[in-house]
């Protein structure tokens, strides 16, 4: 992958920190190993747009990886952020904004009457597993292929996002103790659901699922198939834990709860309600929750857990998140998505935009995906070429084929204007990008 010369500052920057840090970066698919060439370090962001080290300007359509809907920089958020950091930063002490946080996200999504913050996705999930344990007294754990819940030791068995994209199977350090009690299910398949149950239903603690899978690409739900799990979860006493870590507040203002009402027992959330510090929650019915230490014994804990600047951000956040806003989210997320798909038909790349809500990506394959073995046998080896030329030309999509586009209600007219000027070129890159090449 050819590498624009001028970005000599990311260039040395990424040396430096390939250095001291393992691969250069604090999580992987900031690395642009699936598609090549030398990350951007971002030195700023403001409303859609990222500045890098160079002094180049992006389009941002990762958004933080979802969390930045109100744009980068919003001025409510900086002030909450700010009005916090000034009256201390942290207290290990129980604080008003964790209250008014809890009671705006409790107040949003029906099944949930409490809720416990914590600081990521991934504590979020790993917390509502064991909690389903806890609560069921049982062992066993359904999730899906594709879905991606975090890097909890029990949950990294088929995996997407940053697993999909360095194809790992598994991870080492997940020992089969770990892992085996984890059955893993094709996505949107019903009988092999039905199945799981018959052969282990009483030892079947939770079903795990992303409320719109969005981590192998956007795979929504098959009509149905949210509700089947629900039924089938009831039927066997096992818990439907509904993760919403990636639509939570961002593809309504009840998450994809607000799109399709399925009652789950347990929902984990995080990136949009935690305005772009770490914080995260999980949350769901009473009588589950009150399992949860020191009200019950499931122990769980966090020293940094509702962090006030952190909980000031994510609640400036949630109330600046109006209706305006959502249509706003909604309508780049619409546009943009229709540019991509025009551009590569225009150029005769066989390719399938989908969508959940206002998350969408772009598969290069015919026909629908609806699963994590039809995600991975599109033709991803036009995506680097694609991704490239759209970062020369200052728009950063995803380093990922396997990701989900983000935008924010400050994506407007000039920002499609832009991504316009720079689609026609990418697709003709991907149209004539070599497999293997
Ligand atoms: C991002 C994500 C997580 C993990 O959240 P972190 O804050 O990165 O730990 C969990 N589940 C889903 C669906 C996600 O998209």
């Amino acid at each position: 992958m050819s590498d624009p010369s001028d970005s000599p500052h990311s260039r040395s920057l990424f040396e430096r920190a390939t250095a001291v840090t393992p691969g250069g970066v604090n999580s992987p698919v900031r690395a642009f190993r699936s598609v090549g060439g030398t990350p951007r370090f971002m030195v700023s962001g403001q409303g859609p747009y990222l500045t890098d080290a160079d002094g180049r300007r992006y389009v941002d359509l990762v958004c933080s990886w979802g969390p930045m809907i109100l744009g980068h920089a919003h001025p409510d958020v900086v002030a909450a952020i700010g009005r916090a950091a000034t009256k201390g930063t942290s207290f290990g002490a129980p604080t008003p904004g964790e209250v008014e946080l809890a009671e705006e996200i409790v107040a949003r999504v029906g099944p949930v009457d409490q809720v416990r913050l914590v600081s990521s996705g991934t504590e979020a999930t790993m917390s509502a597993v064991r909690l389903a344990r806890g609560v069921t007294g049982r062992r066993r754990v359904v999730k899906f292929a594709g879905c991606y819940h975090g890097h909890v030791d029990a949950l990294l068995v088929a995996a997407g996002s940053g697993v999909a994209t360095l194809g790992l199977p598994d991870s080492p350090g997940v020992t089969g103790a770990q892992a085996a009690d984890t059955i893993v299910l094709p996505y949107n398949d019903e009988a092999a659901v039905a199945a799981a149950f018959a052969a282990h239903g009483a030892e079947i603690a939770c079903v795990i699922t992303e409320a719109a899978a969005g981590n192998m690409g956007v795979v929504p739900p098959r009509p149905g198939f949210n509700a089947a799990l629900r039924a089938i979860t009831e039927r066997h006493g096992a818990l439907l834990i509904m993760d919403e870590v990636m639509t939570g507040f961002r593809v309504s203002r009840s998450g994809w709860y607000g799109v399709e009402p399925v009652p789950a027992d347990l929902f984990t959330f995080g990136k949009v309600m935690s305005g772009g510090l770490p914080a995260a929650a999980f949350g769901g019915r009473a009588e589950v929750m009150a399992a949860l230490a020191p009200a019950g014994p499931v122990y769980q804990a966090g020293t940094l857990s509702g962090n006030p600047v952190a909980v000031a951000a994510g609640l400036a956040t949630l109330r600046a998140c109006t209706p305006e806003v959502y249509a706003a989210v909604d309508r780049a997320a619409s546009a943009i998505a229709d540019l991509v798909s025009q551009s590569l038909e225009k150029a005769g790349v066989a390719h399938r935009v989908q969508h959940a809500g206002n998350l969408f990506s772009v598969f290069f394959t015919d026909g629908e995906v609806i699963d994590y073995d039809q995600a991975r046998a599109a033709e991803t080896w036009r995506y680097p070429a694609f991704f490239h030329a759209l970062l020369d030309r200052g728009v950063y999509p995803p380093p990922s084929a396997f990701e989900a586009w983000f935008v924010s209600a400050a994506h407007d007219d000039a920002v499609w204007e832009r991504v316009a000027d720079a689609l026609p070129a990418a697709a003709e890159a991907a149209a004539s990008a070599k497999e293997d090449a």
